[in-house]
């Protein structure tokens, strides 16, 4: 709009260089130019293909970088590589909220992806309480804005994150590198994503995706605890609360001495060696797990 011109520009202008490191981190760019448009839309942008527009008072946002780089991210997916169907619509949205993410973390610093994902945390599990479906989710054929929510965006992030951390930064990228030139100007559903990674990462991965795509809700851990009595160092009893246990890496420290230890069943009894000095068990210390993790001290 004429009259937001300078503060449209200037709000814009992280795109020159968002895009640049996309292409770095994703794969070529499909589309001849990127214009970024401000307009009138009901959503916060509308990520058309080669053409993004954004709502009208974009310009005076605050969180507008997050905004640009989010559209920006769907020109590779969901413009780019498209999902099959609305049931796969986290490999858009969850993509796109991820790489804003990715984006902040890179320009930012870590500590930034840290707190968003924490923000989210608690969102996604706000939103939980209301609708217990899992990311994909075939609960409705008829009305799919109900998929447009914080468990296609938020929680597939997280998804995006933890497997990041899984594999290591060098088989996360070249998988989605590997995908994205697959399914450039294509089709995709969940389980072709999957086998890129699996391929990619030489790991099997069915049980990751399983517990995080396929399952409603998330983990919820109870960690029972005592502390070093007799020299043999402490003792940690380990319930995951949830129905079905899952496959989770944990990081725990007590003192300064950080143990990582392995979940998969819903009950386990783990000693550990003794810490090099004494304090009090921390769960998660890095905010990697999308999990609720309560600690007791006997
Ligand atoms: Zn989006």
């Amino acid at each position: 709009y004429k009259q937001d011109e300078k503060a449209g520009f200037k709000a814009y202008e992280v795109a020159e260089d968002i895009l640049p490191y996309f292409i770095k981190q994703v794969g070529p760019f499909a589309y001849k130019k990127l214009a970024n448009v401000q307009s009138k839309t009901k959503f916060g942008g509308m990520e058309n293909a080669g053409a993004i527009f954004y709502y009208e008072n974009s310009v005076n946002s605050k969180d507008v970088e997050s905004l640009v780089a989010h559209e920006i991210g769907h020109q590779w997916f969901g413009d780019a590589a498209t999902e099959a169907s609305p049931v796969h619509v986290w490999l858009s949205e969850g993509f796109a909220t991820f790489l804003a993410h990715h984006w902040l973390e890179h320009k930012y610093g870590v500590d930034s992806l840290r707190k968003r994902l924490q923000e989210d945390k608690h969102t996604i599990f706000r939103f939980e309480k209301r609708r217990k479906t899992p990311i994909v989710d075939t609960s409705t054929v008829t009305d799919y804005m109900v998929l447009l929510n914080d468990n296609s965006y938020k929680k597939a992030a997280w998804v995006l994150q933890m497997l990041r951390q899984k594999l290591g930064e060098e088989a996360f990228w070249k998988g989605i590198r590997t995908y994205y030139a697959k399914y450039m100007n294509g089709n995709a559903a969940t389980p072709d994503f999957i086998a890129v990674m699996e391929k990619t990462s030489g790991q099997d991965l069915k049980q990751f995706f399983k517990q995080w795509l396929y399952t409603p809700l998330h983990p919820r851990l109870r960690i029972t605890w005592e502390t070093d009595k007799t020299n043999h160092g402490p003792h940690l009893h380990i319930e995951q609360l949830q129905k079905v246990p899952y496959e989770l890496p944990l990081c725990i420290t007590i003192g300064d001495t950080e143990y990582n230890l392995n979940l998969n069943d819903k009950v386990q009894d783990i000693n550990l060696a003794s810490p090099l000095k004494a304090g009090s068990l921390v769960a998660d210390p890095k905010g990697e797990l999308l999990a609720e993790i309560e600690v007791v001290e006997k």
